[in-house]
């Protein structure tokens, strides 16, 4: 089996580097079929023709131009390949301002204010068209609720602002509700996103498996990143029918390119939930107990984490447990 690599640009070429360093060394023995991304002529065909080959990927962060240039290759790809579920586990692994989390965010990925329509409409006026659909509201419930019961979950959130956006967030609101129904074994309420915001800072552990449209869901994975100690932790994966990306939460944060202070967790967490979707249970374990030892030691972690380490420290702490126990 192939597995699609993008090492991405900025911090993408280090911790990706890291990552398949670690999987090497804890016996993965992953065969990767390299698509070299190229930040001065951007083109994503080629990501996309080794996806649909291989079916799996594992992605490093992608810098898009802000308010001009091309369009997110990120979006871009979750778009086309109809990757519509994006996950993105948050779970306390350091010791912080709260304990005991562990959230799971599901964000709705190929609608919503990222459809891509929006305009100027004369000079001193802009318009985007937020698109919400029966259909995709639908699967995007129906995924969290059967992601929930796969993870033994409790209790599923639907996100919203269905007091104000009264037709795009009260048809998802509406979808939600009657998906819900077929799930009488997990609980499920609803909450308006700013009230959300508020409730996740002040209490997060009332709070188990979230569902969001896009935006939402983007901004509430970083806020729940935030909580359990920063982007540096913060694994994702993306999921359509049949094929699946795995990438971090983070972006290409190019103010640490080439620093070796970057944290590779975030990318490594992803590729041990690709370990798990491609039946690798057993090193996906074994990874995640080198990760649990090595974030004891503030001599080896990254600066963001309150460490004085790099991201090589902890690169080689993380391959010396791993290889130990092999
Ligand atoms: P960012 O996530 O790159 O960085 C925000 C801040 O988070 C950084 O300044 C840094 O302090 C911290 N951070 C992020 N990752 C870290 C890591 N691994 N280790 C330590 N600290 C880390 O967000 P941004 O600065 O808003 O975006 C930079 C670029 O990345 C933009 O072009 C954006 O569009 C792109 N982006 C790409 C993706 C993706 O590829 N999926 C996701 C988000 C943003």
């Amino acid at each position: 089996m192939k597995i699609t690599l993008v090492k991405g640009d900025g911090i993408g070429p280090e911790i990706i580097e890291a990552t398949c360093q670690i999987l090497e060394a804890s016996g993965a023995s992953i065969e990767w079929e390299e698509v070299v991304w190229n930040e001065e002529s951007p083109d994503v065909e080629p990501i996309i023709e080794s996806l649909k080959r291989n079916k799996v990927g594992l992605k490093g962060p992608i810098t898009t131009p802000v308010g001009k240039g091309f369009r997110s290759i990120n979006v871009t790809l979750r778009q086309r390949l109809d990757l519509y579920a994006g996950v993105r586990p948050a779970k306390s692994l350091i010791p912080g301002r709260y304990e005991n989390i562990d959230l799971i965010i599901i964000r709705e990925n190929t609608e919503g204010l990222y459809s891509g329509v929006e305009h100027f409409v004369g000079k001193d006026a802009a318009e985007s068209i937020r698109i919400i659909t029966r259909s995709a509201s639908e699967r995007i419930v129906r995924f969290g609720f059967e992601y929930a019961r796969k993870e033994g979950r409790k209790k599923v959130t639907a996100i919203h602002k269905a007091n104000i956006l009264k037709c795009t967030c009260g048809l998802f609101l509406e979808t939600a509700k009657s998906v819900a129904q077929d799930y009488p074994d997990i609980q499920f309420e609803d909450r308006i996103i700013d009230n959300m915001c508020m409730q996740l800072t002040k209490k997060p552990e009332d709070y188990d498996l979230i569902i969001a449209t896009n935006l939402f869901g983007d901004i509430l994975s970083d806020l729940c990143a935030g909580l359990v100690g920063g982007l540096g932790l913060a694994a994702g994966a993306n999921f359509g029918k049949d094929i699946a990306l795995f990438e971090p939460v983070h972006g290409s944060a190019p103010k640490y390119k080439g620093l070796d202070r970057a944290n590779p967790l975030a990318a490594l967490l992803s590729a041990v939930m690709m370990l798990k979707h491609i039946g690798k249970q057993d090193i996906a374990r074994r990874i995640e107990e080198a990760i649990a030892v090595t974030l004891k030691d503030r001599d080896v972690i990254t600066p963001d984490l309150g460490g004085t380490g790099s991201l090589s420290s902890m690169r080689d702490a993380i391959i010396k447990v791993v290889s130990s126990k092999r």
